[in-house]
């Protein structure tokens, strides 16, 4: 699990000098007040860092060129107390690099109706402060979140979270790596897009390796490591007794172990947040990584099959927003249907490699023949998912830009046990309904991979989707097959439009 304790989130505070010494020093001192108020909540999960205030052009644009320079200042929260006039903000936010909240609220919750005079109107003006601040953002087509609220509000917090949340992952995909074992799936298209714009526009580089360099690190692997490894596994998980040390298939597992440490020494070497595999390409792997990826990416890296690098990529991103949160996030693909009228769900699944942390009861180590692929039984954990609302996103290139799109789904247990089902599995129901949820997945291009989470909800990807100016779609409870329709029409219209080249 990523730890966002690192990063910091810098608060920036708007005013002028025209209302004296006296009252800059009550806004510094209100500001102070509102950044231990958001530390001392508990719910950011990373420190808001107090900045003094800001009166002038040239000091905004310094406080903005040292955001962008600070490698753990995720982005920039910015309040106007009083009244900021917005020509001294153009220099600093047309400089400034880092992911942008608003935070439109003001110092006092109420207004004190028996004391309130003209003073403390003046000091209090936030409510017209925060309009020009967001006329000049508009005026410079700027990408931010706005936030509106009091600062104690937890309806206010939970916004203020996400988009921290959202930020870390932004600075996280910058300059990350992504390990590629062999290419894409063969003829598959939706799995493909165009690494060198991934890039330009999420910050994360794709590193191609053919399967041989693996191989050759996985044979490094020594039996001493494997055995302490069986040890982990043995404590972990329920196992067959042919399945545990002496039992007649345990070399299987041991095969799944030595691929584990072989993956996890070449990733840890390279420095590389998430990986791809593919069952089409295993020259010198015993089995299909399937054990291996599963506990990876319940370490934290992301992961895609079949060589669908933007999904692994969007994996990692959502495994570092849902840092610290309860629930859990893994790779999923939208599997096969219960077509019942009186109850239409989703299964999903993957041949073998489903995240561990949305477990929910006993994760049994099994080791299974696989129809593909033409390698020997892969070991895989085995188990249900967790219930609860959950969301699935997938990234798609459109050709002239990337589409993130989500979908809100209720995640249910399944209606009777799958005793030869020998995958782990999440079963849910789309909102709004299972037939305009996947017609509007559908409609929209939407990819059979996903990134499945039960601890986030879409403003996080929405947030993040808005960082990277890339564009975003939801399927939630508010969706109405025709507008959405409408929406994919004038999305295509609008990027035609204001996409930069
Ligand atoms: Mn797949």
């Amino acid at each position: 699990m990523t730890n966002l304790n690192p990063y910091e989130v810098w608060f920036l505070t708007g005013s002028q000098h025209l209302y004296g010494a006296e009252a800059l020093r009550q806004v510094a001192e209100h500001s102070e007040a509102i950044v231990a108020g958001l530390n001392g909540s508990g719910k950011i999960p990373t420190p808001i860092v107090f900045k003094p205030v800001l009166t002038t052009s040239e000091a905004i644009q310094q406080v903005c060129l040292e955001a962008n320079a600070a490698p753990n200042c995720v982005g920039v929260v910015a309040w106007m107390h009083t009244f900021s006039p917005s020509k001294n903000w153009i220099a600093g936010l047309a400089t400034l690099q880092k992911p942008l909240a608003h935070l439109h609220t003001q110092y006092n919750q109420d207004i004190p109706w028996a004391a309130i005079d003209m003073d403390f109107m003046n000091l209090n003006q936030a409510a017209h402060g925060d309009r020009e601040f967001g006329f000049i953002m508009s005026r410079m087509r700027l990408k931010r979140k706005v936030i509106v609220g009091h600062w104690q509000d937890a309806e206010v917090l939970e916004r203020l979270a996400a988009w921290t949340r959202a930020a870390c992952a932004w600075r996280d995909a910058q300059g990350a790596k992504l390990a590629r074992f062999g290419d894409n799936m063969r003829s598959v298209a939706v799995t493909e897009g165009d690494k060198v714009e991934a890039q330009l526009r999420l910050g994360y580089a794709v590193h191609g390796y053919g399967v041989g360099d693996l191989v050759a690190v996985v044979k490094q692997v020594s039996d001493a490591e494997i055995d302490a490894l069986i040890k982990v596994y043995e404590a972990q998980y329920v196992m067959a007794a042919d399945l545990r040390v002496g039992g007649e298939r345990h070399h299987s597992v041991r095969e799944a172990a030595r691929i584990e440490i072989g993956i996890r020494n070449f990733l840890q070497a390279g420095g590389f947040k998430a990986f791809t595999t593919t069952f089409e390409d295993l020259h010198g792997m015993a089995q299909l990584p399937g054990l291996a990826v599963q506990r990876l990416m319940a370490e934290g890296y992301g992961f895609g099959g079949e060589g669908d690098w933007k999904t692994s990529a969007l994996l990692r991103a959502i495994k570092v927003m849902s840092s610290g949160l309860s629930g859990g996030t893994s790779f999923m693909e939208d599997y096969t249907y219960h077509l019942n009228p009186n109850g239409m769900k989703v299964l999903g699944a993957h041949m073998l490699e489903i995240c561990p942390t949305i477990a929910e009861g006993p994760v049994s180590l099994e080791v299974h023949p696989l129809g593909i692929g033409g390698k020997a039984d892969p070991a895989r954990l085995v188990f249900n998912s967790q219930t609860g609302t959950a969301i699935n996103a997938a990234l798609m290139d459109m050709g002239n830009r990337f589409r993130l799109l989500v979908n809100t789904v209720d995640v249910i247990p399944p209606d009777a046990p799958l005793p030869k089902l020998p995958v782990a599995r999440a079963l849910w129901i789309p909102r709004p309904n299972f037939k305009d949820a996947l017609a509007a997945w559908i409609y929209a291009g939407g990819a059979h991979h996903t990134g499945f989470s039960l601890s986030l909800t879409s403003e996080h990807l929405n947030d993040f989707a808005d960082m990277a100016g890339i564009e975003f779609l939801k399927i939630d409870e508010d969706t109405r097959l025709y507008d959405f329709k409408n929406e994919l029409r004038w999305n295509d219209a609008s990027y035609l439009l204001t996409q930069r080249l």
